[in-house]
């Protein structure tokens, strides 16, 4: 694998065209760098040690700087680096960005994770609790792909995943804020996928079905309970049922897919 500076060679030689060039389960992504928003905790640390078992080098960003610091140390491999970024801030997103390929080099991979929730029924939903749910989720990932794009475009080649969420697909009663961010980032996945296509910079989302993690910690067992029976495969999601998925769309295994929503969900929304 190349220096980082050079290609990020997500494309292999062949150009993918006789297929199978690669084993799944290789250090596919070895010699690339990543950065993973919100990688302090839940999905997002399953999605940065799954990228750093297959021998990336990651860059966790999170709003606190020590949890961040805390995932980066405890990955596999060495070389990862952690930054305090709040990603509805652009000016910090493209100061991270600017960090990050100072100590690592060029980004490869960019998985724009980060997201929170403010339910409230429609009519007490307050401003504040519609714009940093909008901020942070949708405006967070337009800030880090622009902040990522040129170089990606430069090198001719990239891979962005947004992690959305199934209410993005199919809305929820108290989350009109939080549906429309993920259906957002279902439009500028598609979008973004078009415009950088020709540049082989690849954008694809997943949208995780109810998975174990702080964010769905409130929940209560009497609604978890609920949930199971909604989902076919009766159980909820575990953070590395969707961390599996973004290796795979992150590396060269997928190389001929971008402008796609993948719902790991259990069979819910099938
Ligand atoms: P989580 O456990 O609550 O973790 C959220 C992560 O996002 C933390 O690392 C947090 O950093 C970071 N974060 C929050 N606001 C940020 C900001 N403004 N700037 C930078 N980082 C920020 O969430 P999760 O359940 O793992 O969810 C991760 C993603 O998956 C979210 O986008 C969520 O919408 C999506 N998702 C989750 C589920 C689920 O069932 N859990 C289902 C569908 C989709 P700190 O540690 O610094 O606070």
């Amino acid at each position: 694998m190349t220096e980082a500076g050079e290609s990020a060679g997500l494309v292999p030689a062949d150009n993918g065209e006789r297929g199978g060039t690669k084993a799944a389960g290789t250090r596919e992504l070895a010699g690339l760098v990543a950065v993973v928003t919100g990688g302090s905790r839940g999905i997002g640390l399953a999605v940065s040690a799954e990228l750093a078992g297959a021998g990336a080098r990651v860059a966790v960003l999170a709003l606190n700087g020590e949890r961040a610091a805390a995932a980066a140390a405890s990955l596999e491999g060495d070389g990862h680096v952690a930054h305090s970024c709040d990603v509805s801030d652009s000016t910090a997103c493209r100061a991270a960005v600017r960090e990050v390929e100072k100590s690592l080099g060029p980004v490869a991979v960019l998985v724009n994770n980060a997201g929170v929730t403010r339910d409230n029924l429609l009519l007490r939903m307050r401003d504040e609790e519609w714009s940093q749910v909008l901020s942070t989720n949708l405006g967070g990932a337009f800030n880090m792909i622009r902040a990522v794009t040129r170089g990606m475009m430069k090198r001719r080649d990239g891979s962005i995943v947004n992690i959305s969420s199934v209410i993005g697909l199919i809305g929820n009663a108290g989350q009109a804020n939080y549906a429309a961010s993920k259906a957002g980032l279902h439009g500028l996945t598609r979008s973004v996928a078009r415009e950088l296509a020709s540049r082989n910079v690849r954008c694809n989302a997943v949208a995780p079905g109810f998975i174990r993690t702080d964010m769905t910690a409130a929940l209560g067992e009497a609604a978890a309970a609920d949930l199971r029976r909604r989902i076919p495969l009766d159980r909820l999601g575990e953070p590395g049922d969707v961390a599996g998925v973004v290796r795979f769309l992150a590396g060269p295994e997928a190389r001929y897919i971008t402008g796609q929503v993948i719902a790991v969900d259990g069979g819910m929304t099938m």
